[in-house]
């Protein structure tokens, strides 16, 4: 257990040393800025070195359930554990896949996103010496190669990333292949961030464009809180903000160091943004930034590129209040009533992040109480934190990643070892 770590901590270094060369393929491969890809690719690589430090605290426990027999449990891993990724963090996302796998003592087969999967192999090629073969395989490909993992007789542990509809899928994979699997689920959300009437509103209207990740990653964040719901009394002065903000934002190519906003992940998610942005706009929201693609004259017209993008007069019960568009589109809600607010926040499927805005403590604790999320800022938004558990509720997914030696666990089976002490004696 002590060398594997060291060897886990070992490919994490050497991914930290090699980060501009993983952070640029990433770039490339994505369309988010270059910057941010280096920042979340180097978040992997530090979670990774964790997984491999904590994994010696991987431990059963003995329990005094006789009084003369010794009853103990040891964690034992899967085996071989297929590991599905979604796009949007590439290099992280590998970090995080293999991470508390391997540790546990698992063998696993990665399947990228194939629409960026290159670091994932370059990767796989910086631990090509350090561990022994077979024990980490990438295999590029698609929803084919996605299906083929899942239904996998030696495949018992299942770690998937992506869509609800995807998600879905490989339970129904998993299901079809008539075999027991146990499947973790990280998926998609319609995050609401909550504000109050009490707050700081240019800190609040600072964090609407923070939590909506415009910049980074175009919105293609699963945690985006890109349902904001602005007390009645402040929601003009955080929206003419935001729209000020977004507004001065530079879009660009993803390796020019200046960017702050690239381009989406292909032309035909750019499409299907635009295409929602236009349905809303039918439901009767009003486009009070962007709306389409940039302005002609910053020469993106051959990317996938979209505009930040503000929509107020949403309907909560329309489909873009209802509806994860993982790209940069906010729809901004107001309400007068804590009650229905919270109503309407938890309206959706979804049920991933959420935060609440107020400085009323009782308040925050109490909205907090409420929220049908599995991951809840008050005060803050967007951050993740190593050790605190990430994970959806309701459609948005099962199981919890990031929580160290929890995650660990999640990728082992408990034996639970009987010992009849004397019996041989008696
Ligand atoms: P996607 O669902 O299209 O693809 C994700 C992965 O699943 C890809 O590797 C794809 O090839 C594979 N796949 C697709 N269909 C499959 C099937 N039937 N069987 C097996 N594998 C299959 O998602 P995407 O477009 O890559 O990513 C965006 C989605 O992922 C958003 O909904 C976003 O919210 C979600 N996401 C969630 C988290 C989280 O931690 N909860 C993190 C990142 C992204």
């Amino acid at each position: 257990m002590v060398e594997r770590g060291e060897r886990i901590q070992e490919l994490a270094r050497r991914i930290a040393a090699r980060i501009d060369d993983l952070a640029l393929i990433d770039a490339l491969d994505t369309g988010s800025p270059l910057g941010a890809m280096r920042a979340s690719g180097a978040k992997g690589a530090q979670q990774l070195g964790l997984n491999g430090a904590v994994g010696i605290e991987l431990h059963g426990s003995t329990i005094p359930a006789t009084a003369t027999g010794w009853h103990l449990t040891k964690h034992e891993p899967f085996g071989v554990v297929g590991a599905i990724a979604a796009y949007n963090h590439p290099t992280l996302f590998t970090c995080q896949k293999i991470g508390a796998a391997l540790v546990a003592g698992n063998t696993v087969v990665l399947k990228p996103s194939e629409q960026a999967s290159i670091s994932a192999v370059a990767i796989a090629a910086l631990s090509a010496d350090l561990l022994p073969p077979g024990v980490l395989n990438v295999v590029p490909g698609g929803r084919d190669a996605g299906e083929a993992l899942v239904a996998h007789p030696a495949v018992e542990r299942i770690a998937f990333t992506g869509s609800v509809p995807s998600g879905l899928a490989v339970q129904r994979t998993a299901m079809a292949s008539g075999r027991i699997k146990h499947v973790t689920l990280e998926l998609g959300g319609k995050n609401p961030m909550l504000v109050l009437a009490d707050v700081d509103t240019d800190v609040a209207a600072a964090a609407v464009v923070k939590g909506m990740n415009f910049t980074r990653v175009q919105g293609q964040s699963c945690g985006s809180t890109s349902r904001v719901l602005l007390h009645e009394s402040i929601a003009d002065h955080v929206v003419e903000r935001v729209v000020r903000t977004v507004e001065a934002l530079r879009l660009g190519l993803p390796d020019d160091p200046s960017t702050q906003m690239g381009s989406l992940v292909s032309r035909e998610h750019q499409q299907r943004v635009l295409g929602m942005i236009d349905r809303a706009v039918a439901d009767g929201a009003t486009v009070v930034s962007g709306g389409g693609q940039p302005d002609r004259s910053l020469g993106l017209d051959d990317g996938a590129f979209v505009a930040p993008t503000v929509l107020t007069d949403v309907r909560s019960d329309s489909h873009i209040a209802q509806t994860e568009v993982f790209g940069p589109v906010l729809s901004v809600l107001r309400w007068t009533d804590l009650d229905e607010a919270i109503a309407v926040a938890n309206s959706v499927e979804y049920g991933l992040t959420a935060s609440v805005w107020t400085s009323d403590i009782d308040a925050a604790l109490s909205t907090a109480d409420r929220l049908d999320a599995g991951y809840v800022w008050i005060n803050d938004v967007e951050t993740r934190f190593s050790g605190v558990p990430f994970g959806g509720w309701k459609q948005s997914g099962i199981g919890t990643e990031q929580a160290l030696l929890h995650e660990i666990e999640s990728y082992t089976r408990v034996k639970s070892i009987n010992i009849a002490v004397g019996a041989l004696s008696r």
